[in-house]
């Protein structure tokens, strides 16, 4: 009963006192974007346009680009949609776009870093981007674009100048390396908005391999030096006046997005599935109730007591 009446509210994402937190979708393909424009959210906050590819040898034509994009903005009806350039590399392999010959792929030629190697691609997606963004419907701009992958200021300036070529409004970068989030105003005195892909972070922060199950406990976005990083992002947001979002998996977790929204994050970003019991949490707290769990979870020792302490303050129904 609890979920279906979970599942009936379609309320923005807001605290108990009104601070709206934008509840998206993550979504990797057209269909994706059709289920989630069918769903609750208030838009997409990462769309993974590597999916699009995958299992492909040759790099996909602009026009063909250009429609998937433009057929997901359909389906989404103008509402806000975070298109994120291709992260190939490391756990995602894209026959033409990944280094072949790499010992540690997660610390090679990946994400953003593809500009490196083929520029060509990277503009070409830009472009079929920027086409799609002025022949939708809706609000403008509904379409912003972020690159993956993104360690300095200078990468940021990179893609934001490449980006507004190709005629994209609004341009982000995801902080999913500790160097971004540690320069985090530097690089959003670059750039519109930033989003933090967690699972990377943790991975990169606890130097930890995010596909090896044995070390889960490393890899834990709960982890006080995770945490810290995500405060240090925020902050940077607050103090610059824009957005912030968290698209990794630690967003679905309802005692996080607490957390996350004591901090200040602007979005939460999640499979669909996961964003009504977010939605519950967020409006059982005051933002006040919520930044005073986030500090709790910031001077925690460990990842299992910053999860207990939050979880020991926050309304039992959650
Ligand atoms: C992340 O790293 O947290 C993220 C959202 O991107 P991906 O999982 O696709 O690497
Ligand atoms: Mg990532």
């Amino acid at each position: 009963a609890r979920e279906r009446a979970l599942a009936q509210d379609t309320a923005p994402g807001a605290t108990a006192d009104g601070h709206r937190i934008a509840l998206l979708a993550n979504i990797g393909t057209v269909e994706d974007a059709h289920r989630a424009a069918a769903s609750a959210v208030e838009g997409v906050g990462l769309f993974r346009t590597e999916v699009l590819f995958l299992g492909r040898t040759d790099a996909p034509g602009l026009e063909e680009q250009e429609r998937a994009y433009r057929d997901a903005l359909a389906a989404l009806g103008g509402r806000k949609t975070v298109v994120r350039t291709l992260d190939a590399g490391a756990d995602k392999p894209l026959a033409f776009a990944t280094q072949p010959d790499e010992e540690n792929p997660a610390l090679g030629v990946r994400g953003y870093r593809l500009v490196r190697t083929s520029p060509a691609l990277v503009d070409g997606q830009l472009l079929a981007l920027g086409r799609a963004a002025a022949t939708a419907d809706g609000p403008d701009p509904a379409l912003w674009v972020m690159a993956p992958m993104v360690s300095t200021p200078a990468e940021a300036r990179d893609v934001a100048t490449r980006a507004r070529a190709a005629g994209v409004g609004t341009v982000g970068v995801m902080v999913e390396v500790p160097a971004a989030a540690l320069l985090a105003r530097e690089i959003l005195a670059e750039v519109d908005f930033v989003s933090l892909g967690t699972n990377d972070l943790a991975q990169y922060t606890m130097a930890t391999d995010r596909l090896r199950g044995e070390l889960a406990d490393l890899l834990d976005p709960w982890q006080p030096a995770v945490l810290r990083l995500v405060a240090e992002t925020a902050r940077a947001g607050l103090d610059l006046g824009k957005p912030v979002g968290v698209c990794g998996e630690s967003a679905s977790d309802p005692l996080m997005a607490l957390v996350l929204a004591g901090l200040g994050v602007t979005s939460l970003s999640m499979s669909p599935g996961a964003v009504p019991a977010v939605r519950f949490a967020l409006r059982r707290h005051t933002r006040e109730r919520c930044a005073a769990l986030a500090a709790s979870a910031l001077g925690a020792p460990d990842a299992a007591a910053a999860r207990a302490v939050v979880l020991a303050g926050a309304d039992p129904e959650v």
